[in-house]
């Protein structure tokens, strides 16, 4: 599958480049791990270090903080990460949390952060979701109480990407609590450096087994007043917004990446495995099967890459990512599903990457937004544009 054959603009040499680094990484220090990580339910910290140390994870990032570029870089990245067949690692939301600093972050904040964030040094990740509130934001209960120099936390958050990793924290609190929407915060929790702040489970999933994804807790958690986000109360629902285009187009870009993965494995079963005097692939059903899949993926592939052109042409708007999110996502899971039907038993077995595709992938119509919320923004544009 060539990339600049869908003639999308943001695939300069200098990204493709990029994209070569990104997928020698990915060769070198993942495929030789992948089943450790899977079996320890996280991935080694020291990986963070390496792809620092690689430039994958400021790439998205200006060069005046310290980063390559701009998010053509990580775009590339995510599909190689999804082209070596990992959706487990939190890169995206590492990625997302230095958006959310360079974006609102004051400049101390930056300075404070987001050097050790580019280098591997720190490792991020976001807290919105709690056991009682998930697609519906505003209605989170988690509260930070104005303490004078700082602010006293308490609640609880789930499904959390990174959360055994992570020693910085961008967690959505309500300073405000009868204040709806206007009443969320963003409040940047340095781990090591908030009492009170505590690790949960790390949760068993039927995917992702690789992913410390993980329960947190805050009892009277302390947080310097000066780790709100942008200094100022109330703005993080508008933030979250603002950010949410690039953080859905993240996953569907890793979804062309996955279905690339799965699409190649699945050629080679099909043309090893004899059947019939033949191979599997000699049958029509597997033929037109494949056939129906590649034509998805393409769909996927100029889809999301025309979306990164409109992202960086500052033209993504929140329907268009949503689109983006909705279409990858649920053509992946499609495009999965057939390929491992067409891998008999063995699609069944979790040492078959297809099988573990199937886990992996299915999270992707939940997270970032459940793809119903997506189906919602997409509809609302209908009658609002
Ligand atoms: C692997 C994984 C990683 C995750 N990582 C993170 C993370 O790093 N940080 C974080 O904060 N969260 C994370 N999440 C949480 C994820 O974002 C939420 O699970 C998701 O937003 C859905 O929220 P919920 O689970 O509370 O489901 P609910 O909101 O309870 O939704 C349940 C069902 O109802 C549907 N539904 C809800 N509202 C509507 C509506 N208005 N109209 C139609 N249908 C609706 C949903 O689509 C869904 O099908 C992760 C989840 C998973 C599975």
């Amino acid at each position: 599958m060539r990339d600049d054959a869908c003639q999308a603009k943001w695939l300069t040499d200098e990204v493709l480049m990029v994209g070569e680094t990104a997928r020698r990484f990915f060769n070198q220090e993942f495929v030789p791990n992948i089943d450790r990580w899977r079996e320890q339910g996280v991935i080694d910290r020291s990986l963070w270090k390496a792809a620092g140390d690689a430039g994958l994870l400021g790439c998205s990032l200006p060069e005046e903080v310290g980063g390559a570029g701009n998010k053509a870089f990580m775009a590339i990245t995510l599909v190689e990460q999804g082209r070596a067949g990992d959706a487990a690692w939190g890169i995206s939301v590492h990625d997302y949390v230095c958006h959310y600093i360079l974006a609102f972050g004051t400049d101390d904040q930056k300075k404070r952060w987001l050097p050790r964030l580019i280098s591997g040094e720190m490792v991020a990740a976001i807290a919105l979701t709690e056991p009682d509130a998930g697609s519906d934001l505003k209605s989170i209960r988690t509260t930070a109480v104005d303490a004078g120099a700082r602010y006293v936390v308490n609640g609880q958050k789930t499904f959390i990407t990174n959360g055994q990793t992570a020693d910085l924290i961008c967690v959505a609190v309500k300073t405000d609590p009868a204040a709806g929407a206007k009443g969320v915060s963003l409040l940047m929790v340095e781990t090591d450096a908030a009492p009170g702040f505590r690790r949960g489970r790390k949760l068993h999933k039927i995917g992702l087994h690789a992913a410390d994804t993980s329960e947190l807790f805050f009892d009277d958690m302390e947080v310097p007043k000066e780790n709100l986000l942008g200094g100022r109360e109330g703005e993080g629902f508008r933030q979250l917004m603002v950010q949410l285009g690039w953080e859905r187009l993240s996953i569907a870009l890793r979804c062309v990446g996955l279905g690339d993965y799965a699409l190649r494995h699945t050629v080679q079963h099909v043309t090893a495995r004899k059947a019939f005097g033949g191979t599997l692939f000699d049958l029509q059903n597997t033929q037109f099967t494949l056939a129906e899949a590649k034509t998805d993926l393409e769909a996927m592939r100029f889809f999301c890459f025309g979306a990164v052109d409109a992202l960086l042409a500052g033209k993504l708007d929140p329907a268009l990512a949503a689109s983006a999110k909705l279409f990858a996502t649920d053509r992946l899971n499609a495009l999965v599903d057939q390929c491992l039907q067409l891998h008999g038993g063995y699609g069944f077995m979790d040492e078959y990457p297809i099988a573990r595709l199937f886990g992996d992938a299915r999270a992707a119509k939940i997270y970032g937004g459940s793809n119903e919320v997506m189906k919602m923004l997409v509809a609302r544009s209908l009658v609002t544009d």
